[in-house]
């Protein structure tokens, strides 16, 4: 464990815990969010409450989610001149955020993420995409540029494929290690989903969708041709109009839904 001198608190590891301190970087995080004082924005880990208090400056009804519990009586105490604000606790990989929509009030989603459940988080938000207006996430630069990877990059994989197939990725700018204490061993990123009302490219059948991307990067050096012969027979791979002597880091999010349509309908 370390300690944060600032604060009666240790920064646990377990919890993902890394601090920013740096004002300038806070301030063009809050600048690139741009709160206003009507939107529903919720806040995922926030920890001492480095991005909290501007925003709440900003955006009084703020809520946020925390999953440290020695963190709630401090921010409570801290931040006591918001009334409106709400920290629930709880862990954000269980919590139903449909709770915090409300009609005509879309959800903002930010967040200086805890690395070791960024990914899983991401995908469980998605899944209330529709009541999401948008989020912006500090990541590891790593799961940054995995996220934003075009087919061809080497980054490019499962993740870019299924967080591109729900919402437009934007990377934004990134952040040394030196803004947070404990300093992390990682290079960090901010990013910006902008979730499709509806995917623009809809799958016919998602769990489909999901089992043929993941098993196509679970081998990524080979062929297509080598993944859907588990799927579909000899006769059934000849009736496929995609070049299946492709790799899948070559085919686009587009690509993988008519693949994806053409697997059901054959099978
Ligand atoms: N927002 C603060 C900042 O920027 O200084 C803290 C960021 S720190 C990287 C991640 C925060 O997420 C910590 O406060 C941690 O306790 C919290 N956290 C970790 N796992 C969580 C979970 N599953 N659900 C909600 N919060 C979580």
């Amino acid at each position: 464990m370390n300690r944060d001198d600032s604060h009666q608190h240790k920064a646990r590891k377990r919890f993902g815990q890394n601090f920013l301190v740096d004002h300038h970087v806070i301030n063009k995080i809050i600048a690139a969010i741009a709160p206003k004082p009507e939107q529903n924005i919720i806040e995922i880990g926030p920890g001492h409450g480095a991005i909290t208090e501007p925003i709440l400056a900003k955006c009084p009804s703020l809520k946020a989610v925390e999953l440290d519990r020695d963190l709630i009586p401090l921010l409570t105490e801290k931040l006591a001149g918001y009334p409106d604000f709400q920290i629930h606790q709880g862990d954000a990989l269980k919590i139903d955020f449909s709770q915090f929509y409300q009609a005509g009030r879309a959800m903002r989603i930010i967040g200086n993420l805890p690395y070791n459940i960024s990914t899983p988080l991401i995908f469980h938000l998605l899944g209330f995409s529709p009541q999401i207006e948008d989020m912006h996430f500090m990541l590891q630069k790593e799961v940054v540029d995995r996220l934003a990877a075009s087919p061809g990059d080497k980054n490019y994989g499962r993740l870019s494929v299924m967080v591109q197939y729900y919402s437009s990725v934007q990377p934004l700018f990134s952040v040394p290690s030196t803004a947070f204490r404990p300093v992390p061993k990682v290079e960090s990123a901010i990013v910006r989903l902008l979730p499709y009302s509806q995917p623009p490219h809809p799958a016919n059948d998602l769990e489909l969708l999901t089992r043929l991307v993941s098993a196509s990067f679970q081998q990524r050096r080979k062929t297509m041709r080598n993944t859907l012969k588990y799927m579909l027979d000899a006769t059934q791979l000849e009736q496929l109009d995609i070049d299946i002597s492709l790799r899948p880091q070559n085919l686009s999010v587009v690509d993988f839904v008519h693949l994806s349509n053409q697997i059901g309908a054959l099978q």
